[in-house]
């Protein structure tokens, strides 16, 4: 994963940003380095190893925003794969577990990533009608929302960067 995981002073994941941006607030002294790799960076001013991880020196506040319901979001939350039959690599959709018809509502616990055919032979009906199971309930995201949802898992994957964003997410288990 190339790019640097900047942590509020409580730790608090906040961005991902690039090497240049990173040694600039490190060099202002805004920044501390919490994890390097085996690169290294050079430059004509200095040569380190290069960071992974870098930690402000001081507390940031930030406003709180919403983590907002899209198709993206849903996909990456329930790391594109079908949640009635568990395939993945296949064309998905967004499947509204009590269907719309029915009354159902475009929320984090109604909606589900669905097959295509999944989604086909479920129609309009409820998984219990359809006779299909869910493979888990879907929940709203705990989710400390600084960095983008999609970004966030993304960056979730990164083995080296886990354990710091492992405490704010419901996170899909490494591949
Ligand atoms: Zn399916």
């Amino acid at each position: 994963m190339e790019g640097v995981l900047v942590l509020n002073h409580n730790y608090q994941p906040l961005n991902v940003t690039n090497v240049r941006r990173a040694i600039g607030l490190m060099c202002l002294g805004k920044a501390h380095v919490l994890e390097t790799d085996s690169r290294v960076f050079r430059s004509e001013r200095m040569e380190i190893k290069m960071p992974t991880v870098l930690r402000l020196n001081h507390y940031v506040r930030r406003p709180t925003p919403v983590l907002r319901i899209s198709r993206k979001a849903v996909f990456a939350r329930d790391n594109y794969t079908c949640q009635y039959c568990g395939a993945r690599n296949v064309p998905l959709t967004i499947d509204h577990v009590i269907p719309r018809e029915r009354g159902g509502k475009t929320e984090w616990t109604n909606v589900v990533c669905c097959c295509t055919k999944c989604n086909n032979r479920k129609g309009n009906l409820t998984p219990e009608q359809a006779g299909m199971k869910l493979r888990r309930k879907p929940t709203r995201p705990k989710f400390i929302p600084y960095i983008s949802y999609t970004k966030f898992l993304s960056a979730a994957r990164n083995p080296a960067w886990r354990p710091y964003l492992e405490p704010y997410a419901d996170l899909p288990p490494l591949q």
